[in-house]
């Protein structure tokens, strides 16, 4: 997931909040913003207002604006309400801004736009559903009451990597040759590219056409890996759209990213359900194992604390592995506290950024203070998980 950085100047004010938060309802906010010397219009729904008149802005499109306050010419508030498009002015917004040729699928839940075989898009788009329903499932069963975006959920597959690298640039920058795809918070879309035609998954020239072939590729054991990013991406734009986390709260790495590992195993065989949520993630269980040979003494403290561990390069894969790890410790050994604790998070508003000492005081508020048996506990019983 990529990361988004805020300036400091985010200080949220609560009434203020609840206040714009009440005034959603009826007004649709009007934006002129000046941007590199442009300025720009822009429509939605004011989410926060900062302290020092910064706003983060929702536009009907599902994008968000974090808008500075020296950035706003002029702003009104107009008397029709705001309401986020349906499915075919969603489609014509998006189609828009990528490149010309693509169409668009629907499913369920999902809007895709593909320029790649409609057979890779209805793999995508049924994939999709299943992890949608099993999501939903899951959380349903823990007691928590999950709810369907207002929207359709937007995701872009390209035919092939060059255009998608190409695309992808406008998001990640040069980060973008390192990924096979993405979900971007700020706009609300995952993209990733067909799959079938990369070296090393097929061997033949040209896309699977079908979907008995595309799933004959894809359910190799070499691309378990590949699939499974696809399926974390799109469990990351799920919980932050069906009320389980908010974009743009400040919701600990080790929570959304070991959430997002947690279901990511590929289940392509079964066609109904998805046995493997939840299960045992071998290559991340097998990085952890060779991280406890040498894992520091406040291995639990650090990853708790903030995001560092997971935005360095070296250090990303152990944190990876040990926020599925802690995930699948907490969830099967401490749920009902863990389930407490993450309705906590669920409540968390935009922007409302914490300090390492917040985060730990919510881990002792949840958890206990104790953290040292928490962390011995932890790592035993992943020592002996099989
Ligand atoms: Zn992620």
């Amino acid at each position: 997931m990529p990361a988004f950085r805020f300036s400091n100047g985010w200080l949220v004010v609560i009434a203020g909040t609840l206040l714009l938060q009440s005034a959603q309802v009826f007004g649709l906010e009007q934006v002129s913003v000046r941007r590199d010397g442009q300025e720009q219009h822009l429509e939605g729904n004011v989410v926060v207002e900062s302290q020092d008149g910064g706003i983060l802005l929702m536009s009907p499109d599902g994008v968000l604006w974090a808008i500075q306050p020296d950035e706003i010419v002029r702003r009104r508030t107009d008397s029709r309400p705001f309401q986020l498009f349906d499915r075919i002015l969603l489609a014509q917004k998006v189609s828009q801004e990528i490149p010309t040729g693509f169409e668009t699928y629907s499913t369920a839940h999902y809007l895709i736009c593909y320029n790649t075989s409609k057979a890779y898009a209805q793999w995508c788009g049924a994939l999709y559903e299943r992890l949608y329903r099993a999501f939903f499932t899951y959380w349903s069963q823990r007691g928590f009451d999950l709810r369907d975006p207002e929207a359709p959920l937007v995701a872009i597959v390209f035919a092939d990597r060059p255009s998608f690298v190409k695309y992808a640039k406008t998001d990640l920058g040069e980060g973008a040759e390192a990924v096979i795809g993405y979900y971007n918070m700020r706009t609300n879309r995952v993209l990733m590219y067909d799959l079938t035609g990369v070296d090393g998954i097929t061997n033949h020239t040209g896309l699977a056409t079908t979907a008995s072939h595309i799933n004959r590729i894809l359910s190799k054991p070499q691309t378990e890996r590949t699939v499974a990013t696809i399926i974390h991406e799109a469990t990351h734009q799920i919980a932050f759209n069906c009320g389980l986390q908010q974009r743009y709260a400040d919701i600990p790495l080790w929570v959304s990213e070991g959430l997002a590992v947690y279901f990511e195993t590929p289940d392509l065989e079964s066609s109904k359900g998805w046995r493997k949520i939840g299960g045992v993630n071998r290559e991340r269980l097998l990085q952890f194992r060779m991280y406890l040979r040498n894992r520091p003494s406040d291995s639990l403290r650090t990853l708790l604390s903030n995001s560092q561990r997971f935005r360095n390069t070296q250090t990303a894969p152990d944190a990876y592995a040990e926020a599925w790890a802690l995930n699948y410790y907490l969830l099967r050994r401490r749920s009902a506290e863990y389930h407490a604790y993450l309705q906590t998070l669920s409540a968390k508003k935009p922007l409302m950024n914490e300090t390492d000492e917040d985060r730990l005081t919510a881990i002792y508020t949840a958890f206990g203070e104790n953290l040292e048996a928490l962390d011995r506990d932890f790592v035993s019983y992943l020592r002996d998980t099989r």
